[in-house]
């Protein structure tokens, strides 16, 4: 089937008179329960307007400020002085100028600045022409849709009732066995309201999310990969897996003149369209019933295609339910989760996910999550007959759609809880970093503490002298204590770990940017131990309390509900998701502070943490020499210890909680465990089996089938080993399992799927223009010469070779090409996967060479 074929005259554009969009709910909403899970800015309006989720009715409403709520942002100059200034007085949309009192969080004083009021957020951002481009002003790289949020106090996540103009959080009870818990914490009488809110805002049920994905396949030609912006090429079928049963393929005829017969005996119903517009007002249709959308790369290609093709087809802006953004695509009146970016995010991937999957692919995701992969197709799209080309369609939109249902809904429950606890929009959650979670509701604290956001610089200016020298470079601040290992062989290792130790630090020593070096003169000789620094008596600091809280309530309540075993298995489940949510947040937390690019960063607060996590850690280390307890290796925050008796291990534990206030936990036990000789690496085998080396490079999944085959041969050799005399045998036989690999590299005894490289372009070709990586490299090669169209998220597998280029894709090639491999950069590749490896156990490669060559040579 050709292009040509199917177009036989040029598309006849109608001209249609404008229309403004119909926006929001006509008439006064009386809701009741309804889920605030969105908020956006309506320019035509000029107002924010909240998005509520119905459960019941299975609706979102759209709800338009009725406050006169403005934009604002602060300055520090007078009101009078402020007006003299042309960029304010000649600024028609700057409505008024007050003044209002705040405390600044760097002196503790109450200062009164001016707040510019306006009757557009892009006249204080977002052009270049805005305020905040002009003059220095606070506040004022806040979208305006959060500030409302933080002003109205509303919080993202929970049930609300509605009634007019009045919206008001719904009654929750909290569970019995959560405030029984809580007890404790409940009795501080400081905190006691604000353990109270977050129990609130974490014990509703979360809702059944009625939701649809949905998938989009476009015509491709030879040479030519369907920009998004052009959407030169017809939509050939879109799928759509729905909550509700739905299973549908639309089929784009493209003048074959299809038979229903074609699609019989499916799971899901085929509809064809002799008219793509037809198709796409049915594609609109659809996605406007679901009040939730889910794709897997709906924000880069699923829906920016849909929109331009929609226009160049003759729509009107205002007939299309797409709002693109600089780098996202909205649901005008629902939600769009776009599934690709939230796997994308490092936290949940490795935080709640454990790393189950490596590349982010619909494809790898399905596999590790779901155990079912996508309908594997050698053709281009366009050349797949009608059936396969359904399938193919339809097994995309099921799997996305699975995603989100597998476990109980658990994704859709994880973006729900960490929406509660970021008070951010699910949009906003779902595509943007932990970092920016944490911001956003360390950003609320400080609008309910009435204390001004301070800019990044006088946070800086605060001095950031050091007490220690950072031994990492590119460090600015000294980083964990590491004791180095004791090489060789040890069996029956334990590994004990101080639960949480970062952010427990920072809860107990009040650790925040204002509250390390505070202004109080009374708070001077409160030093944090090893340092020159001292922390605030008077105040508690915001960081610690967030971290702090967040910390209380998984380890004290949701953690221990999500274990107990007497609870009813939904609600059990229910607390797993709440407290897996903290603990992404948690897990995350130290990183975030610590790191120079966030909002908050004060080095000396970022360096005391640290200080004190390596004195806790030297001081429990002391102890253990005191019991007689070998410590073998010490990271971060946990500690291998050898052979423990059960009774030294116990007092162990008890002099941690005593003195430090802090768990300490046995996190494994090994069988045994290797040290290396050269680098802080080592290898161990658990008791049940499993194998851990410290950056296993092997695990990668872009690593050629043939040097994996032998890394994992290699473990299973080495996980059996039961004794010292055991372990010399293994350590052969790994050697030997080595080295035919690399004789088999070196004669070329391969296919070429053994060592195809396999790696997921991530952005869309266009976007590499700093640096071409390998798969890129492949990747173009695929698009001159076959015409290949590579979407963003698409695995690319390739080869190195020799020759200018270095790479080779693999698609379409015969086992010819073998001839063209670069066999000494597969020796490299060999060589680094194993280097770890083969430290930790003690060999050395230089040494067996030259014995390997001495035996060759014997030999010859
Ligand atoms: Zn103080």
């Amino acid at each position: 089937m050709s292009l040509e074929s199917w177009i036989r005259e040029d598309v006849v554009i109608e001209e249609k008179p404008k229309k403004k969009r119909e926006f929001g709910n006509k008439g006064k909403l009386k809701l009741k329960g309804v889920f605030l899970v969105s908020a956006d800015y309506d320019p035509n309006m000029k107002k924010v307007f909240l998005k509520f989720y119905d459960p019941s009715k299975e609706e979102i409403y759209i709800w338009h400020d009725p406050f006169g709520h403005h934009p604002y942002c602060y300055s520090k100059e007078r009101p009078e002085e402020l007006r003299k200034k042309p960029e304010i007085s000649e600024n028609e949309r700057i409505m008024d100028i007050i003044t209002e009192e705040k405390i600044d969080p760097i002196t503790d004083k109450k200062i009164i600045v001016s707040k510019i009021i306006a009757s557009d957020p892009l006249a204080i951002g977002g052009t270049r022409s805005s305020l905040r481009e002009r003059m220095r002003l606070w506040e004022a790289d806040i979208k305006y849709y959060i500030n409302y949020i933080f002003d109205l106090g509303l919080q993202v996540g929970v049930p609300y009732d509605v009634d007019g103009d009045s919206i008001r959080i719904s009654e929750v009870e909290i569970d019995e066995r959560v405030m029984k818990l809580a007890e404790r914490a409940l009795k501080d009488e400081a905190m006691r309201d604000k353990y109270l809110k977050w129990l609130r805002i974490l014990s509703s049920k979360t809702p059944r999310y009625k939701r649809v994905s949905f998938d989009l396949e476009v015509y491709v030609e030879e040479e030519v990969i369907p920009s998004p912006s052009e959407a030169k090429y017809p939509i050939l079928a879109a799928s759509f897996y729905g909550s509700d049963g739905l299973k549908l393929v639309l089929i784009n005829d493209m003048g074959r003149n299809l038979s229903p017969d074609e699609f019989k005996g499916k799971e899901y119903q085929v509809k064809i369209f002799k008219d793509e517009k037809k198709m796409i007002e049915e594609i609109f249709s659809i996605l406007t019933r679901y009040p939730f959308v889910i794709t897997f790369n709906g924000d880069s290609f699923d829906l920016p295609y849909l929109y331009h093709r929609a226009l160049n087809l003759g729509f009107h802006k205002e007939e299309i339910p797409i709002k693109l953004g600089r780098n996202d695509a909205r649901i005008i009146k629902g939600i769009h989760i776009d599934l690709y970016k939230f796997f994308f995010n490092k936290s949940v991937k490795i935080y709640a996910f454990k790393n189950r999957y490596e590349t982010i692919s619909l494809e790898e995701i399905s596999e590790a999550l779901l155990g079912k992969g996508k309908v594997k197709v050698k053709k281009l799209i366009s050349e797949l007959s009608p059936a396969t080309l359904a399938e193919y369609s339809f097994t995309d939109g099921k799997l996305t759609y699975e995603l989100t249902s597998f476990n109980n809904d658990l994704v859709m429950r994880l973006i729900t809880v960490i929406a509660r606890i970021s008070n951010m929009t699910i949009d906003d959650v779902c595509r943007l970093s932990v970092s920016n979670w944490i911001k956003n509701r360390i950003m609320q604290m400080h609008r309910e503490r009435g204390v001004l956001i301070p800019l990044r610089e006088e946070i800086k200016l605060k001095g950031e002298r050091r007490f220690s020298e950072p031994i990492t470079k590119g460090k600015k601040y000294i980083g964990a204590v590491v004791v180095r290992p004791k090489p060789g062989v040890f069996f029956d290792v334990y590994v004990m770990d101080f639960a949480s130790l970062y952010p427990s630090i920072l809860k107990q020593f009040n650790i925040s940017y204002e509250t390390v070096n505070c202004p109080h003169e009374r708070c001077k000789d409160n030093l944090i131990p090893g340092t020159g620094h001292w922390c605030c008596r008077l105040k508690k600091g915001i960081m610690s309390e967030f971290v702090g809280i967040i910390r209380d309530l998984r380890v004290n309540i949701f953690k221990k509900l999500a274990k107990d075993k007497s609870i009813p298995e939904e609600d059990r489940r229910f607390y797993d998701v709440i407290q897996g949510a903290l603990k992404v947040i948690i897990n995350a937390s130290y990183g975030v502070f610590g790191s120079d690019s966030f909002q908050f960063y004060y080095l000396p607060a970022a360096e005391s943490v640290t200080l004190i996590g390596r004195r806790i850690i030297t001081e429990t280390i002391n102890y253990c020499k005191k019991l007689g307890l070998e410590v073998l290796y010490g990271d971060t925050d946990s500690l291998f210890i050898r052979s423990p008796e059960e009774e030294k291990l116990r007092e162990l534990i008890n002099f941690v909680k005593e003195k430090f206030n802090l768990d300490l936990e046995i996190d494994k036990i090994y069988r045994y465990v290797a040290f290396s000789m050269r680098k802080k690496n080592y290898f161990g085998v658990l008791t049940n089996g499993q194998v851990d080396v410290k950056g296993l490079v092997g695990k990668k999944r872009n690593t050629p089938e043939l040097i994996k085959n032998a890394f994992f041969r290699s473990l299973e050799v080495l996980k059996n080993v039961k004794t010292a005399s055991e372990f010399e045998k293994a350590k052969e036989k790994v050697k030997e399992i080595y080295f035919e690999a690399e004789d088999r590299i070196r004669k070329r005894k391969f296919t070429l799927e053994e060592i195809a490289i396999s790696t997921v372009l991530g952005k869309s070709l266009e976007e590499y223009t700093a640096t071409t990586p390998e798969h890129v490299k492949a990747a173009k090669l695929l698009q001159a010469t076959r015409g290949r169209v590579v979407k963003p998220g698409e695995i690319i597998r390739y080869i190195k070779t020799r020759g200018r280029l270095g790479v080779k894709p693999i698609e379409g090639e015969s086992e010819s090409l073998i001839r063209e491999v670069d066999t000494r950069k597969y020796i490299e590749l060999l060589r680094s996967t194993f280097d770890q490896l083969l430290d930790a156990i003690g060999v050395d490669l230089e040494k067996e060479k030259g014995r390997e060559w001495n035996r060759l040579e014997s030999f010859m």
